[in-house]
């Protein structure tokens, strides 16, 4: 999806001058709770700037959350309760090797933080019956119904959006 976004923005029009173009000007990562065949996929944030203005264009991920030095992935699988997870699941997560306190400071965004962003405020209500907000990440997760992998998928797709500023 991420090479999806950037294909439609290269070359398009800088939507901050509406002269220049977008020429790509990736920003170089290096990315932690991602398993090592994967590096590959995760060493660059896809990013653009202007030929006039030289304003940046950064569009929305499904690999990086923000700027968290974790992938988006390991920020969403690793606060769930395990008992709802897959034992493949939790040998994944084992095998990424994040801190337990890494771990709880996220179960935290999702639930002291996460409730309160332009995202979650626009998209909540087209949850019924409501998402219990203190069961967050796993009440979410749970109403993606699909394969575990698709599911997965289109959870980071809908949380896209946090992973730009506001
Ligand atoms: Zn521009």
């Amino acid at each position: 999806m991420d090479v999806d976004v950037a294909n439609q923005m290269r070359g398009a029009v800088c939507p901050h001058c509406g002269e220049g173009v977008l020429h790509q000007a990736n920003y170089p990562r290096k990315p932690k709770g991602c398993p090592r065949e994967m590096l590959d996929d995760y060493r660059f944030r896809w990013s653009f700037c202007c030929s006039q203005c030289r304003r940046r264009c950064t569009p929305a991920s499904v690999r990086f959350l923000g700027r968290r030095v974790y992938v988006a992935l390991a920020v969403v699988l690793l606060p769930q309760r395990r008992k709802v997870l897959s034992r493949a699941a939790i040998e994944f997560c084992d095998q990424l090797d994040v801190p337990a306190r890494t771990i709880a400071r996220w179960r935290q965004w999702w639930l002291q933080r996460f409730p309160f962003t332009t995202l979650w405020q626009a998209q909540c209500a087209r949850f019924m019956p409501p998402v219990q907000t203190t069961e967050l990440p796993t009440s979410l997760i749970e109403r993606f119904t699909d394969t575990a992998d698709v599911a997965m998928m289109r959870l980071l797709r809908f949380l896209s959006p946090l992973s730009v500023p506001t």
